[in-house]
């Protein structure tokens, strides 16, 4: 039934030819081509062990990682419209069977605050999430929400791209969330080995375990360019739900011409009443984690990487070296927290999972400058119809650092004047003086240029 070849994994994973120091360095500096890797050549990359190695690993997936992206870092926020949910995963909050949860549907009145509260913070992007409900997360309400938050226009600020992560669709409600104008559909496996699928979804339309594994199929069908696929590390072995996940990665490829434009890693967070998620029966170490970034990095040089921002700054600065490209910032996990946050209401009762990452965008944004990472509010790509192959052509010849760069700096210019912080003003100027003086030739003329018109009070200024 389903092209997750459980057992081809497991023999990867057993093969003692794969876990052959030798073979692993020849593989390493094969990956520094930057042209990906197979599922066997990740199998050995994932056995490594030996700390010079492991450097080795590190240095190369920072290479690659430092060509293709630069130092850029998009960033984005949450936005939680329902925390109803029909299923009982056992891992999150809002599982049906968390009678203790205070339940919550936005209204779009409500969709409208939290997206002001988020313009005036300084985001560009949003991600949608939903909890499964008939009901509470139909189309219908999605649409509107959609469109309430791309009305939301603030002295020049607004969402200009939404990404949403939601249950899987049939492809007719896939073709009506692409004309509500998303940019990437999100939708994690959370594990691909069956057998704790199966005992993680109890009940449920999630129970369906091909259901899920072929959204993105259907998603690509319906039109939908941009897809993200994830998984949540900790329900299993992190070796096996690695391959699963490039295995998933390589299968869209060979079958549609593109890839996953994002992976997400979410490491499971304890969250209230959620039985499984305190003691993660596979938890993954630091280390581990790193591992399994550098080897997703290699095997899928052009796929963007997307992180929680909850890790410790000393791991965060490592993680966005080894091929971390996008994070969530000033985030929060429950409808209506953005706005309750203000009035300094409770809100662990209703959120999907504990953050461990309670700064401001304004402090992430200081942060990553000082880290040496540019923060990009960039969202050029989708609207100027750069999706899907078109991106990944663009992104396999090297020239999307052309386009990036300058509507990087641009975005991130027009962040440091309208909304940063004077502390934050004083670090951003700085950097982004160091990054314009950096450049050379057209490509520091054409920033020079943009950078120029937002100083001069254009806005969303980009090509
Ligand atoms: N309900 C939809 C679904 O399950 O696909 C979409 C929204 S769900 C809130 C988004 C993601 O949150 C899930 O796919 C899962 O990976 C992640 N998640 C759930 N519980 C979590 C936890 N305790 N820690 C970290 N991530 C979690
Ligand atoms: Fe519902 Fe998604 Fe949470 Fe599962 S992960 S309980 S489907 S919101």
């Amino acid at each position: 039934m389903e092209f997750i070849n459980e057992s081809y994994i497991n023999t990867l994973l057993e093969n003692p030819k794969l876990n052959d120091p030798e073979l692993q360095l020849e593989l390493i500096e094969k990956a520094r081509a930057a042209k990906g890797l197979s599922l066997e050549e990740s199998a050995a990359l994932l056995n490594i062990s030996s700390p010079d190695l492991l450097e080795t690993l590190f240095l190369t997936a920072r290479e690659v990682k430092e060509t293709i992206y630069g130092n850029r870092l998009v960033l984005f926020a949450p936005l939680y419209i329902t925390n109803l949910c029909i299923n009982n995963c056992l891992y999150c909050a809002f599982r049906r069977d968390n009678k203790e949860l205070i339940r919550k549907t936005l209204t779009v009145d409500e969709v409208r605050e939290e997206t002001e509260f988020l313009v005036r913070q300084g985001h560009k992007r949003i991600l949608l999430v939903a909890g499964e409900h008939p009901k509470k997360s139909s189309m219908e309400f999605i649409g509107e929400a959609i469109s309430t938050i791309y009305d939301v226009h603030i002295n020049g600020g607004n969402i200009r791209r939404v990404n949403i992560n939601t249950a899987p669709l049939t492809i007719e409600n896939f073709k009506t969330l692409k004309s509500f104008g998303i940019g990437t559909y999100q939708c994690f496996q959370e594990t691909y080995h069956y057998k704790t699928y199966m005992h993680m979804h109890p009940d449920g339309p999630k129970r369906d375990y091909a259901w899920r594994l072929y959204a993105m199929d259907r998603a690509l069908q319906a039109g939908i360019d941009d897809i993200g696929i994830g998984a949540l590390f900790g329900l299993t072995d992190y070796k096996f739900e690695t391959l699963a996940l490039l295995n998933h990665a390589f299968n869209l490829d060979e079958k549609f011409g593109v890839g996953p434009h994002t992976i997400s890693i979410p490491r499971l967070e304890p969250a209230f009443n959620a039985p499984v998620s305190h003691k993660p029966p596979f938890a993954v170490d630091d280390l581990s984690f790193k591992k399994l970034i550098a080897v997703i990095r290699l095997a899928v040089p052009y796929t963007g990487i997307i992180l929680s921002t909850r890790e410790r700054a000393e791991l965060r600065r490592e993680l966005f070296r080894l091929g971390v490209s996008q994070i969530s910032a000033g985030s929060r996990t429950s409808p209506g927290a953005y706005k309750e946050s203000q009035e300094s209401i409770e809100e662990y009762e209703m959120e999907q999972f504990q953050l461990g990452d309670h700064r401001t965008l304004d402090e992430v944004v200081k942060d990553c400058c000082e880290l040496g990472y540019m923060p990009s509010f960039c969202t050029a790509c989708y609207r100027s119809s750069r999706t899907g192959d078109r991106f990944m052509e663009l992104a396999k010849s090297g020239n999307i650092g052309k386009l990036c760069t300058p509507n990087a700096l641009a975005t991130f210019k027009e962040y440091v004047i309208d909304y940063a912080s004077d502390e934050t003003k004083k670090t951003a100027e700085k950097f982004l003086e160091r990054e314009v003086a950096g450049l050379d030739g057209t490509l520091k003329t054409k920033t020079e240029k943009m950078i120029q018109r937002v100083n001069g009070g254009e806005r969303d200024v980009f090509f």
